[in-house]
């Protein structure tokens, strides 16, 4: 069971008490095994490098740690949580607004598609904790409006995506403006080879914890389908049909076909939003908001806003459009069966994807099996 750990309790790390009761009220009995890990070498001031499974509490584990040290009598940015999208920005800025809301700890969410402006206002008033997208950050930096000189944490969350090629530049630049000897904690559920070598450059022999063997998409049971690209719709419909959803995200691997798609459900009768990168970011949030709060039942979106998201409530996740590498399948498919719920990943296969079938089966040594008449309902 991904939420059985070694009996330590919340209290062993001797927290301030406020941050124990945010804790306790938001439902967490006791530390998850990442949480049981990275806690205490995070307090500790370490380096870390910490992979574990989609949905183990990876949030959490950064930022308990990052409200434990938060000294609020100092008017100074201590802790920087990085994200590669904003919707994750939101959530996780939420996660520490909840886990601290009987502390002074001031947290702040900025990324890009808001004012700059308002940004700056809001750091004319203590500001201890920012959580925010790579580019909007640098330039809060470089602008001189952000002050990182004594911001000793540094959190990447999603590491391998903000450490690639289209963002390594940014955070080796926002790294200068911080100080020589502070911490940085990658987590991640992948750290493909391209995050090592930033890790030789920046990271100080760093708390390596590595909780993804044992684990790798436990819960989730994954069904794929032969199916022609001209019968995807009808057998989306069949699946809605027969599924009982509490509520899905549909995935396409681009933002014409999320819309065309949405469009169809829709005229199937069916209650769906739909998300993609071309949409106003206000927009998206709205989207993401109503989503998760069970206004509709069926989300048809594009990759952008897969990584790390956490609705609970999501028990089905159907690749419309199979996606053409391992990574992406791990983290579309983990949308479902968090913190140990279950769920069921289904993939549409068309005749030029079924390579990719087999390849991602064995690169993740994991096993997709042809989806059988009757689903069992209580595998999700
Ligand atoms: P990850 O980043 O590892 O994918 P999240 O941090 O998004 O996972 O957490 C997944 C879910 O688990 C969230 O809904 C969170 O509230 C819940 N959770 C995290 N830690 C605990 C805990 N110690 N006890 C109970 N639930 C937890
Ligand atoms: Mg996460």
């Amino acid at each position: 069971d991904v939420t059985k750990t070694r009996g330590t309790e919340f209290e062993d790390y001797y927290l301030k008490r406020e941050l124990l009761m945010g804790i306790f009220e938001a439902g967490f009995e006791r530390p998850s095994p990442i949480q049981e890990e990275s806690i205490p070498i995070a307090l500790s001031g370490r380096d870390i490098l910490a992979r574990a499974k989609n949905g183990t509490g990876k949030t959490a584990a950064f930022v308990i740690p990052s409200l434990e040290k938060a000294d609020t009598k100092k008017n100074k940015i201590q802790t920087l949580i990085l994200v590669p999208t904003r919707e994750l920005a939101l959530q996780t800025s939420q996660v520490c607004k909840n886990l601290g809301k009987h502390m002074n700890a001031k947290v702040m969410v900025t990324t890009g598609g808001t004012t700059l402006r308002d940004d700056i206002l809001r750091l004319n008033d203590p500001v201890h904790i920012v959580v925010g997208t790579p580019g909007r950050v640098l330039d809060l930096a470089g602008k001189g409006v952000a002050n990182f000189s004594e911001c000793m944490t540094f959190v990447m969350d999603e590491a391998d995506k903000l450490l690639s090629p289209e963002f390594t530049p940014i955070i080796e630049q926002l790294l200068s403006y911080f100080p020589k000897n502070r911490q940085i904690s990658l987590y991640s559920a992948t750290f493909p080879l391209i995050v090592k070598a930033f890790m030789d450059k920046h990271l100080n022999k760093p708390y390596e914890i590595n909780l993804m063997d044992e684990l790798t998409l436990r819960g989730i049971t994954q069904y794929y389908a032969f199916v022609d690209e001209s019968q995807k719709v009808h057998c989306l419909n069949t699946l809605f049909s027969k599924l009982q959803i509490n509520q899905s995200i549909i995935f396409c691997n681009s933002t014409n076909r999320v819309e065309l798609l949405a469009k169809k459900i829709t005229e199937l009768g069916y209650s769906c939003f739909y998300s993609h990168a071309k949409m106003l970011q206000s927009h998206r949030n709205r989207v993401f908001h109503n989503f998760r709060n069970g206004v509709c039942r069926n989300l048809v979106c594009s990759d952008l806003l897969t990584r790390g998201i956490d609705i609970q409530a999501v028990n089905v996740v159907v690749n419309f459009d199979f996606p053409k590498n391992a990574e992406t399948y791990l983290h579309r498919i983990g949308r479902s069966g968090r913190f140990g719920h279950r769920g069921l990943a289904i993939s549409f296969i068309s005749w030029a994807d079924r390579f990719n079938l087999y390849r991602i089966e064995n690169e993740l040594g994991t096993e997709i099996q042809p989806i059988p008449s009757s689903i069992d309902p209580s595998l999700y």
